[in-house]
């Protein structure tokens, strides 16, 4: 038996530690938030997450208070549906699931819970001595036969690797929020709208009647949006997506809008000693393919199951470098100032994704089993 620190108690973290403390290990999860409880916008997992979520044992409790997501459609504000992604196209039963981060948070902390894995909350990791940690109160935990830097796209553990991050701050992130959805508008479908590249909003459904709204918005324009108010930006949100007229009586105060902002890393490498990053402390990406979670989720299960540090970022480093490529340069058609960028996307995507083998192909990358332009992961 190992003793195994974690610092962070997001998606992957925890799932480390529900795997670690099943499979026989010491394990004490760090976590900065004194009160770590059930917070934040809604995720799509997919069928990869989702293998890892059976795996431990909460998938019947995460999809019970879940949305199945069917496909993914993006449409112009001209009305061109430019994408259409039905998981089916992979097998009558590969779905997503739109969940509350909060109700994966629940589940995958009841899951670390019950295997063993103690969480301490309130403990913010400032400093590594080799393998004890400490906190910013100067409280020493330790010493770990392995440390899990799962501390997030800000991680503090990166420091604590002798290499350099390339770290991208994106400009553009978004204002999100959770909505009833009593007519089940958007049941079934991931739901996005577009006009150009500066304009976007998207719709998940997250289960138990609610959608989660996410508005495009340059972050040096969330203040004058949010000053501007509910009238102007329920008008501008309509103008895009009239669909959405009956989730919007929900929204009386801007207040009910959170801001989120998007960060992109890459590192030469993951791991040195007994230190090694999992998830957004790894390979932070933009949300704009969907798989920050799923990646967390799957970094978690190969960590477990690798034989040495180095098997597990050779599993692992495609896969990630894969994703932030895409995310990235998604990025660029979708949140960007110069609208002329979205032209090739709203001419071309519809087309082209009709042929058989890139249909299949995007299938694949939105799954998240894609590990390069032509390679998969075996699932
Ligand atoms: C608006 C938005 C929408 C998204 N949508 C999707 C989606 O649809 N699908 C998807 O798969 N992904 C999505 N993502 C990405 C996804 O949320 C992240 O990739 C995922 O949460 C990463 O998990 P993690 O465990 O690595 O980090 P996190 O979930 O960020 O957890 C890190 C934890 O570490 C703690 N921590 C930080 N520093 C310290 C410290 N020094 N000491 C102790 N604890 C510390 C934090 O408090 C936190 O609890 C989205 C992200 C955003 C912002």
């Amino acid at each position: 038996m190992s003793a195994i620190g974690i610092v962070g108690a997001g998606t992957a973290g925890l799932a480390a530690a529900a795997l670690y403390a099943r499979a026989g290990h010491d394990v004490q999860v760090l976590e900065r938030a004194p009160n770590p409880g059930p917070v934040g916008a809604g995720l799509l997992l997919q069928p990869t997450g989702i293998g890892v979520l059976r795996r431990l044992g909460v998938l019947d409790e995460v999809a019970a208070g879940a949305a199945r997501v069917s496909e993914v459609v993006g449409t112009t504000v001209g009305g061109r549906r430019f994408m259409d992604l039905a998981y089916a196209g992979l097998g009558e039963e590969v779905h997503g699931l739109g969940v509350h981060r909060g109700a994966l948070f629940t589940a995958l902390r009841g899951a670390a819970a019950r295997a063993g894995a103690a969480l301490l909350p309130g403990v913010e990791i400032v400093r590594r001595q080799d393998r004890t940690l400490i906190d910013a109160g100067g409280a020493r935990y330790g010493p770990y036969d392995r440390i899990v830097g799962a501390d997030g796209a800000r991680s503090a553990m990166r420091r604590f690797l002798p290499v350099r991050a390339r770290i991208h701050d994106h400009r553009w992130g978004a204002l999100w929020g959770i909505f009833p959805d009593a007519a089940g508008s958007f049941d079934g479908r991931l739901d996005q709208y577009f006009d150009g590249a500066s304009r976007m909003v998207g719709f998940l459904p997250t289960g138990a009647g609610a959608v989660s709204i996410f508005w495009s918005v340059r972050l040096d324009r969330i203040d004058a949006v949010r000053t501007a108010g509910v009238g102007a930006f329920r008008a501008d949100l309509l103008s895009l997506a009239p669909v959405a007229e009956p989730v919007l009586g929900g929204l009386t105060s801007m207040e009910q809008l959170m801001p989120a902002s998007y960060r992109q890393v890459s590192l030469p490498a993951w791991h040195d000693g007994t230190l090694v990053l999992v998830g957004d402390a790894a390979h932070a990406l933009s949300p704009q393919l969907g798989q920050g979670a799923n990646l967390a989720l799957m970094d978690a299960a190969a960590l477990v199951d690798a034989e040495s540090l180095d098997a597990f970022e050779a599993a692992r480093r495609a896969q990630a470098r894969f994703y932030g490529f895409g995310a990235r340069a998604l990025n660029v058609v979708f949140q960007n100032d110069l609208d002329l960028a979205a032209w090739p996307r709203d001419r071309l995507m519809g087309p082209v994704s009709r042929m058989p083998w890139v249909r299949r192909r995007a299938l694949e990358v939105l799954a998240g089993i894609a590990a390069g332009p032509f390679a998969s992961i075996k699932t």
